[in-house]
């Protein structure tokens, strides 16, 4: 027997009404490029996101079409965040951090119709431009009157938003159309495309919402310093449109003072970053003391939280800490790590333990863990394998890619990559990475990428690249690698310079270390673990 309830979309277009009738007054401000601060209401984005979905048809953008993003933290962004997905098309966010090559094969494969542009980030698009065979219709925003470009086919953000209309009637669009496109790094091959829908961005909405997961509510003052160009600022622009909240919206303006200002300023309630910028503002915050005790929550995810600073930040500043895992390919959140009630007695130490575990599936997201030989591990706290996840915010398959066995198995879970193991009470830990990227200050790196550039070298034979814990960025790379016998001997200098004319500079190891063998495995692949254990024996200091 079927349910007799109304068949109700699950749009974004619903959340951005929702916003609009219920909270039109609540604020949204912006740290403009130049510092100073914009401010504007639910009621205005929601009045110049009709403006600007309306103008997309002149632009020739078609329900379907990709409409490439490439900027910082702000209210234009927000907009887009909402106007593309409500006017049939799919917002495409662009890692502004990513090499011009890496950028140009990502605008490529999306086919991105139109890019809006921030005119600050101009010359590093200007870059990726002159590597593309067709470039997209060019929205810049942001910039000073009279912007110059070499761009051939731009235009202006705020002439297109006056050209559109307010009283714009959103078209009807089915909860399975797709809203959003972002593309997270691979170990090998190319980077690969997360296509979200209307309906799993709802659903993951109503997800991050839930209390036991990060529960925004009415009064908060969120700040997402997680970049919009990441996993949807881990959808939070969307569950506080859902739930009323006010946002933050920190521009360019990431440094610990920067960010310290405004969050005492603003009275945020829930910033949301990576661990390393929780370990530049704990370390700004014992110079320059500031009143952050509106902070309700700090949201830290997208890589571990070291323990000790969970404990500095719960003993020092008396600011409650609370650690996501999440992935581009779960919309992103996941598990989130809260203290349940049987928790209350634990002495304080335990609890900063709990904390620093990645946390329990939030309701919507079902998880296993798979030992080596396929079997589901239990959840003794010990047994570790891979962790593989399955839901409604949950990838199916890559954008224009086949579903490969090893992303996907073949009872429908998607596997994650990461290594971990399930306490009896469902808290996961992560241990591991299957694949080994490296994650630093929040961004990836891929060790392969960087380790067939070392071997591009006439000078080096061999290399492998690791990751290392850095107390500053989670991670960095080391790299070690073997001269070519007989060839003039290159210095870590030239081959940082050589590593550095491909990648972005944070791609580049800080240290390169010259080695006479490197450890492989029984079928001659480079062995990392042997690596890792090398370099925590010091060998290679
Ligand atoms: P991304 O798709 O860029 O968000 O990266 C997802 C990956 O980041 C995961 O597969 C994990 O390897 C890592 N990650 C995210 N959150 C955490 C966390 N809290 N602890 C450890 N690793 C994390």
């Amino acid at each position: 027997m079927q349910g007799l309830m109304m068949d109700y979309p699950l749009t974004m277009e619903r959340i951005l009404e929702h916003a609009n009738r219920l909270y039109p007054r609540k604020r949204i401000t912006t740290v403009l490029p130049d510092g100073n601060v914009h401010r504007y209401t639910w009621a205005d984005v929601h009045s110049r996101s009709k403006r600007l979905a309306s103008a997309l048809g002149g632009l020739g953008i078609e329900p379907g079409d990709r409409v490439g993003t490439f900027a910082w933290n702000n209210y234009q962004h927000l907009e887009l965040y909402f106007a593309v997905p409500c006017s049939g098309a799919v917002c495409h966010t662009l890692n502004i951090r990513l090499s011009p090559d890496q950028l140009a094969y990502i605008i490529g494969h999306a086919e991105d119709k139109a890019i809006f542009v921030e005119s600050t980030l101009l010359p590093r698009f200007e870059a990726v431009a002159a590597r593309l065979s067709r470039c997209p219709r060019i929205v810049l925003f942001n910039g000073e009157p009279g912007i110059r470009t070499a761009l051939s086919d731009t235009c202006c953000y705020e002439d297109l938003i006056a050209g559109g209309s307010d009283t714009f009637e959103w078209p009807v669009i089915g909860e399975d159309a797709a809203m959003g496109l972002c593309y997270t790094s691979g170990t090998t091959g190319e980077p690969r495309g997360a296509l979200y829908s209307h309906r799993s961005m709802f659903l993951h909405t109503l997800g991050v919402n839930q209390s036991n997961a990060v529960g925004i509510v009415e009064s908060d003052v969120v700040m997402p310093v997680v970049p919009q160009f990441h996993a949807m600022a881990w959808g939070l622009p969307y569950a506080c449109a859902a739930a009323g909240a006010e946002l933050v919206l920190p521009g360019p303006h990431l440094n610990p003072g920067a960010l310290a200002r405004t969050i005492a300023k603003e009275g945020v309630s829930i910033p949301a970053g990576v661990p390393t910028i929780w370990t530049g503002l704990y370390e700004e915050l014992k110079v320059n003391p500031r009143d952050i005790s509106c902070i309700r929550a700090l949201i830290v995810g997208g890589a571990a939280m070291p323990r000790s600073l969970i404990e500095a930040y719960e003993t020092e500043l008396d600011v409650p800490v609370v650690h996501a895992w999440g992935m581009t390919e779960l919309s992103p959140l996941g598990t989130v790590s809260r203290l349940q009630r049987h928790h209350r007695a634990l002495p304080d130490a335990d609890k900063w333990d709990v904390k620093a575990r990645q946390g329990v599936p939030i309701c919507g997201v079902d998880m296993r863990i798979v030992d080596d030989s396929g079997n589901e591990a239990p959840w003794d706290g010990r047994s570790m394998g891979e962790i593989q996840v399955r839901g409604p915010w949950v990838i199916e398959s890559y954008y224009r890619q086949d579903p490969a066995p090893d992303h996907f198995t073949a009872d429908g879970w998607f596997r994650t990559g990461d290594v971990g193991a399930m306490s009896p009470d469902g808290f996961l830990t992560i241990t591991d990475r299957t694949r080994d990227l490296i994650k630093s200050g929040g961004e990836w790196i891929s060790s392969v990428a960087l380790e067939n550039t070392l071997m591009g070298h006439p000078a080096v034979t061999e290399a492998a690249v690791i990751a290392v814990s850095d107390a500053k960025w989670t991670e960095r790379p080391l790299a070690i690698a073997v001269r070519s016998p007989g060839a003039v001997p290159v210095t870590v200098e030239a081959l940082r310079a050589h590593l550095a004319s491909v990648y972005p500079k944070y791609w580049v190891p800080d240290k390169i270390v010259f080695v006479a063998q490197i450890p492989k495995t029984s079928v001659g692949k480079l062995d990392k673990k042997v690596i890792r254990r090398q370099y925590a024996e010091g060998q290679f200091d």
